[in-house]
């Protein structure tokens, strides 16, 4: 029981169902003030995804930038009507301080960097998105935890599969079990990658590959869909192709054992296309496939019941969500601790893999 409550305080799902689907509850309730979003880092999320996004969100607008690439900086201000005083690079981002139209900097950059900068962003006292993965480190997690909170200023992680309404739902039947006890869960996210492009992705320190990238999805799903903390972890690399995956293993296998008996087989590979995720109960089965994907989360029950609910675009559904929790002080559904507990089962993994033994959870 208090492996649940940890998972349901850090994942913010204590509060009721406010927490749980505050985009629904709040939308009787609409704020009018739009909240200023600053991208700091302009890379592929962010320019095809996030901005996007953000020019269909109600309670979030572009506002302004943070970038390290001068020819950039002409694009976005002609594409999203960046006025001058609204850019900045990694040297004067400290000035958004004193800038009124920023409200939230939105850290975009590659993981080893969200430390660092996402500290930055909160010392210019505005609230701070962090994407996914949280950061290289538990240490690291807890540096930008702890800036937030001397700071005074909200945290979310981009983690925008548990504000997508399927995986909602997964998360509901945590508590509800309408299929009985949970014995199994399979959490697998992999792509057939042939030439892997050699990206900060694929260095150790930067990115940390496949395991921090996209492994990280499986881990946070075996935690919300058990709404319980693992007790130990025993894990393994497989690498076919040393030659290209130099510093990061191509495929990582972590099996955890949660509480009440529930075994979570979990793999991360670059060799096969595979988006699953699946809880085997006593009375039946459920699983959502794809369980992580811009659009189309879908999935299954053992009694036909359809997870199939659209959502035009989960990152807009994301940040409204995030911004609400803003704007009416209330909690996020993805905050620092949740963030943070997957890193820490990360370096677990790690640590398994490296030994070859079976690590305990603390
Ligand atoms: P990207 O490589 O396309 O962009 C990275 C950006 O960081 C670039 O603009 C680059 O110029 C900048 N940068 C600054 N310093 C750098 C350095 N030292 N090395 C490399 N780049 C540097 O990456 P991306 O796909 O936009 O990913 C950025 C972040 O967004 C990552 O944390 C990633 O995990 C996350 N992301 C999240 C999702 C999601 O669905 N939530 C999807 C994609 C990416």
């Amino acid at each position: 029981m208090a492996q649940r409550r940890t998972f349901l305080k850090q994942a913010g799902l204590l509060l009721g169902s406010a927490a749980i689907l505050p985009h629904t509850v709040f939308a009787c309730n609409r704020a009018a003030k739009k909240l200023g979003v600053c991208l700091v880092g302009l890379g592929n999320y962010s320019e095809n995804l996030l901005a996007p996004a953000l020019q269909l969100t109600k309670h979030c607008e572009l506002r302004g930038i943070v970038t390290g690439s001068p020819e950039k900086i002409p694009i976005w201000q002609k594409r999203h009507g960046i006025p001058d005083k609204n850019v900045y690079s990694y040297e004067t981002m400290n000035g958004i301080a004193n800038n009124d139209d920023i409200d939230v900097m939105y850290i975009v950059l590659p993981t080893g960097l969200h430390a660092e900068y996402a500290i930055k962003a909160a010392e210019t006292g505005k609230h701070v998105w962090c994407e996914k993965p949280m950061a290289k480190t538990v240490k690291e997690c807890q540096s930008i935890i702890d800036a937030c909170t001397k700071n005074k200023v909200k945290l979310a992680i981009g983690y925008r599969m548990q504000h997508e309404p399927n995986t909602q739902k997964v998360i509901s039947w945590a508590k509800t079990k309408p299929y009985g006890q949970i014995q199994k869960i399979q959490a697998e996210i992999g792509f057939n990658i042939r030439n892997p492009a050699d990206t900060w992705r694929m260095k150790k320190e930067l990115g940390g590959g496949l395991l921090y990238d996209v492994g990280v999805y499986a881990i946070n799903a075996m935690r919300y869909t058990t709404a319980l903390e693992p007790i130990s972890v025993l894990a393994s690399y497989e690498n076919t192709r040393p030659e290209v995956y130099k510093e990061v293993p191509e495929t990582t296998i972590f099996d955890f054992q949660f509480p009440e008996g529930i075994q979570a087989h979990g793999r991360t590979t670059g060799r096969e296309n595979i988006n699953i995720l699946r809880a085997a109960c006593e009375q039946g089965w459920y699983e959502l496939s794809p369980f992580q994907a811009y659009s189309g989360v879908q999935g299954s029950a053992s009694d036909g019941v359809l997870l199939n609910t659209y959502i035009e675009n989960q990152q807009a559904r994301q940040m409204d969500d995030d911004a609400l929790a803003i704007l009416q002080d209330g909690p996020v559904l993805a905050p620092g601790e949740n963030g943070m507990q997957d890193i820490a089962l990360i370096e677990a993994i790690i640590s398994s893999a490296e030994t070859g033994r079976s690590v305990r959870i603390s």
